[in-house]
């Protein structure tokens, strides 16, 4: 890797030989469709998509994808890999934001997208069973046509998998409603390095038997072993969904704002989303669609509401949008009148990261601090890159903005800096400033991204060295070769 010439190649591990290949091919039937091979053919272009992740940031040179379509192929390709000392990236959609996902020397990705299988629905508790390979948005489809939803949902859901989700333990924009993966998942089915399969695929809501290890795989970022399957509660789709979108003059008033959204709105209140000027003017630079409210604002806030009565909740969200106008919380705010409008109201929140993505290079942090002082980090850092002279329109100003939004509702902030081009100089004013500022108010220095290569050095901003040294040995129990997804976090 480029980006971290200090990481050397872990000499332990063996290299891919014909021999390998060979294995592999016969385990997996001769099925073309199922192997990558550029080992013993040419095969760069095939290849190229799973060296490099969703921001083209981080590059691999694996030279074998694998796509087993069962647990019983998972587990035998892992345990030759253990046997052999090949080292595994697992991999699912491909969009995780910190470079987890590929590999950083040769590492063999196993990719699960084969594994998309919907296994099980049970309509009257709303379980759902169902392979790692699933894409999240075939299963909330699934869903609806039987009247739910998945307790998950992110901008990336065209393309990312359930089993990324867990590993990632993604948070997405409902987190607020629906709460976390490690309350709704209630079981996976995962291999360990040595090809044990871990059957914990319970599809019970309570069960007091012992520690709860099938939590230790969510949010592993695929560095304890590959999960296969997955069991999630999923609530009844909500008949009645409005959305809000409003302009505010300060932060202060965002808060306001939140705190009128919980009382008022309470059990319907399904999503604050916040997003600064600067963040929805990079959107409008891009995408060219109107913007929603006439002027613009510093600020602004989308709100979500989900219950079970259109006109009740509509009401509900009209009169609250009334009374923050009338004490002054809000300056401006349009309520969408249809789905088309909702989906495009939406879309200036759900469209920022890519948006970003296609005018240069991102810098990106995604951290927890408390409400109070969230927007703050990002004054903060942008009076200093533009002290140090990097902010600035015209190619000689490497920074063309620094911008925040997020999942305000969970106190979920996305700092983001776009660049004309990534730049030595910009990340050294950026780091480890934001960490230390983060660690100062003990903040997360990943909210819901996770740590991958991009973090891997700063997990001690967020974590002491028990809890460090408590993951290490985790770590040991269950990959005692390092197999799994190495050089990352752990
Ligand atoms: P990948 O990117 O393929 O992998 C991510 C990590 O999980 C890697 O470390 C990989 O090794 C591991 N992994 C993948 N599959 C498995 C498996 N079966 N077993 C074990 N380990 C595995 N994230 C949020 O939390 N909230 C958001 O709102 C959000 N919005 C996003 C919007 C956009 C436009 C994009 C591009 C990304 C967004 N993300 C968000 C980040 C990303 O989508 C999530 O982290 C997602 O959950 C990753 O899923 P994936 O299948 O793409 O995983």
């Amino acid at each position: 890797s480029t980006k971290y010439p200090e990481i050397k190649r872990d000499e332990r591990f063996a290299s891919l030989t014909p021999d390998h290949v060979a294995y592999f091919r016969r385990l997996l039937g001769g099925n073309g469709s199922a192997l990558i091979d550029g080992v013993t053919g040419e095969a760069a272009d095939d290849l190229a998509p799973f060296n490099s992740d969703w921001m083209r940031k981080y590059r691999g040179h694996c030279q074998l994808v694998l796509k087993p379509s069962s647990t019983e192929e998972v587990s035998k390709i892992l345990k030759y890999c253990n046997d052999n000392l090949l080292a595994v990236v697992p991999q699912g959609g491909n969009t995780g934001l910190v470079g987890g996902s590929v590999p950083v020397f040769d590492e063999i990705v196993l990719s699960l997208g084969r594994m998309n299988q919907i296994l099980e629905f049970d309509e009257v508790s709303g379980t759902l069973v169902a392979g790692a390979g699933v894409i999240l948005e075939v299963a909330d489809q699934y869903l609806a046509e039987r009247g739910y939803i998945f307790p998950l949902d992110l901008g990336a859901k065209g393309s990312c998998q359930l089993g990324g989700n867990l590993a990632t333990n993604a948070g997405g924009l409902r987190l607020l409603r629906y709460g976390s993966l490690h309350g709704t998942v209630l079981g996976v089915e995962a291999v360990l390095p040595d090809g044990t399969v871990v059957d914990d695929l319970s599809r019970l809501r309570k069960n007091n038997t012992g520690y709860d290890l099938k939590q230790l795989f969510i949010g592993a970022e695929g560095t304890i072993g590959v999960i296969t399957k997955v069991s999630i509660q999923c609530p009844q789709r909500p008949a009645a969904q409005n959305v809000a979108l409003f302009g505010l003059a300060s932060y202060e008033n965002c808060q306001r704002a939140f705190r009128e959204a919980k009382s008022q709105l309470s059990e319907i209140l399904s999503a604050f989303e916040l997003m600064d000027e600067g963040s929805q003017a990079l959107v409008h630079q891009v995408t060219g669609s109107k913007r929603p409210l006439e002027s613009p604002y510093p600020f602004y806030c989308l709100i979500e509401t989900s219950g079970s009565n259109v006109d009740h909740d509509s009401e509900k969200l009209q009169n609250f949008l009334e009374s923050v106008m009338e004490q002054g919380i809000v300056a401006d705010g349009t309520l969408a009148q249809d789905e088309t409008q909702l989906r495009s109201l939406w879309s200036w929140r759900e469209g920022i990261t890519e948006a970003l993505g296609h005018l240069g290079g991102v810098y990106k942090y995604d951290v927890s601090i408390p409400l109070s002082q969230m927007y703050q980090l990002v004054e903060d850092t942008r009076a200093r890159v533009a002290e140090a002279g990097l902010l600035g329109d015209g190619e000689e100003h490497p920074v063309r903005a620094v911008v925040g939004y997020g999942h305000m509702g969970d106190s979920n902030l996305h700092l983001n800096i776009s660049t004309r081009r990534f730049d030595a100089r910009v990340e050294q004013v950026l780091e480890p400033f934001i960490y230390e500022w983060i660690a100062e108010r003990q903040g997360s220095i990943s909210a819901e991204h996770g740590l991958g290569l991009a973090k891997k050095k700063y997990i001690g901003y967020s974590r002491n060295p028990t809890m460090v040294g408590l993951m290490k040995q985790i770590k040991r129990l269950y990959d005692p070769k390092g197999i799994m997804n190495p050089y990352k976090y752990i």
